[in-house]
């Protein structure tokens, strides 16, 4: 694993009067452009040559520079990282980013400073892993099966590499299981039980806030250790399933898909605040303990809000989430922190702007 120390050491070389930020060209990018851009610093979009001229369609949204390439393989060879490194470049690892990348290169081979802390890829990366933090939150979260025969209520299977739900499956006892299992197990999906996780299917409503921590702001919580943690947004991701009442009465098979598919806005009723940022305060503690300094900038919680239960965390997802481009204009919370409209990708920009104005912009960056 590259060390922070040496992702440093190149950032220290960087001309601070010319930093740019920049990402590949799909997922959120166009905010973080558009947000760059608002707070005055120049950004780097990387593309795949046929989509450059949707990229530039965009005119409060283009990137200042395309860096094109033919496969997002050329990303890890050294030329490529040379150039980013001598363009002064910040990535903002979107979740393209690290699926295209992937998460081992990124750990291993790309040395181009990223805002955020990389580790967050190693402790997300493992739903076990994942699992271990927030357990030290001690926050809420689904009961997990470690052997299909303890299945006494329905369960939600997790495929351990599959990406947005796909794949997921549904049983209410170890029979269910096994002949959903020893389908893919036909069909090379899986090896083993190794390859899934069994979660505790809870029945509520979802809630995927988007927050911002600041390591360089100044506390706004009571029981924060130090930073600033904004929540900018909520939203609730658009799934294949949450149709399924198309079909009625028929419960028809394709539509049992977590598969997502896009993000609608949500605003939580107000009195459930305050437990949703004590959970994230949690997490943020835990994070800190676990791999330091833990959570720097984007990040989202994955909630399910059971009425006797309370939120229970499914997941987390540290870095910029596709749901915030619901609101490149800012949110329904964003507007109690900021006077100006501040989509998650502005908020970036705009922490690069403070650190460089405080000559601290290594505490963005690992
Ligand atoms: P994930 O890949 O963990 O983000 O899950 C994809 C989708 O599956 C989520 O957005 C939820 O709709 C659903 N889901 C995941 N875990 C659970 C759970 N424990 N109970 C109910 N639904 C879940």
């Amino acid at each position: 694993m590259i060390d922070r120390s040496e992702i440093l050491g190149i950032l220290s070389g960087y001309n601070e009067s010319d930093i740019k930020i920049g990402t590949i060209c799909s997922h959120s990018s166009l905010q973080i452009f558009h947000g760059a851009r608002r707070e005055g610093i120049p950004s780097v979009g990387i593309v795949l040559r046929e989509n450059k001229p949707y990229y530039e369609s965009f005119p409060k949204a283009t990137p200042d520079i395309f860096m094109e390439v033919e496969s997002y393989k050329e990303i890890l060879t050294d030329h490529f990282q040379k150039r980013l490194i001598s363009e002064n470049v910040v990535i903002v690892p979107h979740g393209s980013f690290v699926e295209y990348v992937g998460s081992d290169n990124i750990l291993e081979r790309f040395r181009v400073p990223l805002i955020g802390n990389r580790l967050t890829l190693y402790w997300e990366g493992d739903r076990r892993r994942q699992r271990e933090w927030l357990e030290e939150a001690r926050v809420n979260t689904p009961k997990i099966y470690r052997n299909p025969s303890e299945i006494d209520k329905p369960v939600i299977v997790k495929l351990h590499g599959a990406k947005g739900g796909k794949g997921y499956f549904k049983a209410s006892n170890k029979e269910e299981f096994y002949t959903r299992f020893n389908e893919l197990k036909v069909k090379n999906v899986v090896d083993g039980l190794d390859d899934l996780v069994i979660e505790e299917f809870i029945a509520g409503v979802r809630y995927y806030p988007h927050f911002f921590y600041s390591v360089l702001g100044e506390k706004n919580l009571p029981r924060l250790e130090e930073g600033r943690l904004e929540l900018l947004g909520i939203d609730r991701r658009l799934e294949v399933i949450d149709e399924i009442h198309r079909g009625l009465p028929l419960i028809i098979e394709d539509y049992l898909d977590y598969t997502v598919t896009g993000n609608i806005p949500v605003v939580v009723r107000e009195k459930y605040l305050v437990s949703l940022l004590e959970d994230t305060i949690r997490i943020v503690s835990a994070a800190r303990k676990l791999f330091y300094p833990g959570l720097i900038g984007p990040f989202c919680i994955e909630t399910i809000y059971h009425p006797v239960r309370g939120f229970i965390v499914f997941e987390v997802s540290a870095r910029i989430v596709a749901g915030t481009n619901l609101y490149p204009n800012g949110s329904p919370y964003s507007v109690y922190y900021h006077d100006e409209p501040m989509s998650m990708g502005r908020r970036i920009a705009r922490e690069v702007k403070n650190a460089l104005r405080m000559n601290s912009l290594d505490k963005l960056v690992y």
